[in-house]
């Protein structure tokens, strides 16, 4: 039973969305919503109902919208169509995007070495977590990516994206970071800057041999700097130095004799090489071996790696 008189009204409305990314306008803010939230929210926030319907039960869909009550002790239900126009743009975001638009730049390099695809694929997964934990950025987004054969060049939308992105590759990674600014155009009378945060990875990784103060130390931890003695076992404390021998270099062999000095090691070749005696090897152990100005040395994995 609906009464001639008008008791329930929702005015035309207009809703803005994103033709590329789909995010909704919801007054200055581009938000990632849906057409029907969208409705709806509008419906409950602007919807007017007279003052003797009482309202006990909303129900809104695409294209109507139903109140449930009464009226003057009358049980009603009143349809309201709706009557709204969905209007496509480019929000911020994707048209800054789609123009190239970026702020700064994330440079990854390695000293003395290429990135391995590993360290690529790790680094990009930080950019696509900063990047997702900002929906609401209107910067944030990756607007190109450069593979070059030493690295990878991140193009962010915004400055602080690419800091973020620079701070936590050097955290998982160690290594050092430089910020640089190059005056990019002037807005206003005012400069804008374009950053350039440039991150090197240490030369060394895990495994690798560094020579320091003339003594041979196997990484132990790349991304802090520690490293322990091969001989002493002693723990240091490694900064730029740069790789004496690539891990990959290093051959297997295992102890077959030992005195407080040195080692007899029988390499993985069948060569038999003596060697000063690296910390925590027995005979028996299994070791990494490399020749270094004419003269052996082997490494001790230590327990964990020869429990395998
Ligand atoms: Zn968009």
């Amino acid at each position: 039973m609906v009464e001639k008189q008008e008791v329930a009204r929702i005015d035309e409305f207009e809703i803005t969305i994103c033709s590329r990314c789909n995010f909704v306008r919801v007054g200055n803010r581009w938000v990632e919503s849906s057409i029907e939230k969208v409705v709806e929210d509008f419906v409950l926030k602007n919807a007017w109902v007279s003052e003797e319907f009482d309202v006990s039960e909303v129900v809104i869909s695409k294209d109507y919208c139903i109140f449930k009550g009464d009226i003057a002790g009358d049980e009603v239900e009143v349809v309201v169509p709706l009557k709204y126009r969905i209007n496509k743009v480019l929000c911020e975001r994707c048209s800054r995007e789609a123009g190239g638009y970026y702020e700064s730049i994330v440079q990854i390099r390695a000293d003395g070495r290429e990135l391995s695809d590993e360290e690529i694929e790790k680094a990009l997964e930080i950019v696509d977590e900063v990047i997702s934990n900002a929906p609401e950025d209107q910067k944030a987004f990756v607007s190109k990516i450069e593979r070059k054969k030493e690295g990878v060049n991140v193009f962010f939308g915004s400055r602080n994206i690419g800091k973020k992105v620079s701070r936590m590759i050097l955290r998982k990674f160690g290594g050092s970071l430089k910020e640089s600014k190059k005056l990019h155009t002037r807005i206003d009378g005012r400069d804008v800057y374009r950053f350039t945060y440039s991150v090197r990875l240490p030369e060394y990784r895990e495994g690798d041999i560094v020579e320091k103060d003339g003594r041979f130390v196997v990484v132990r931890n790349s991304v802090v700097g520690k490293g322990s003695d091969i001989i002493t076992g002693k723990t240091v404390n490694l900064g730029d130095e740069g790789v004496a021998v690539r891990r990959e270099e290093l051959k297997g062999g295992v102890v077959v004799n030992a005195d407080s000095e040195a080692v007899e090691v029988v390499c993985e070749d069948g060569r038999v090489v003596t060697t000063p005696r690296p910390s925590g090897a027995d005979i028996g152990a299994e070791v990494k071996v490399f020749e270094k100005d004419g003269k052996f040395f082997s490494v001790y994995e230590g327990s964990q790696s020869s429990e395998k």
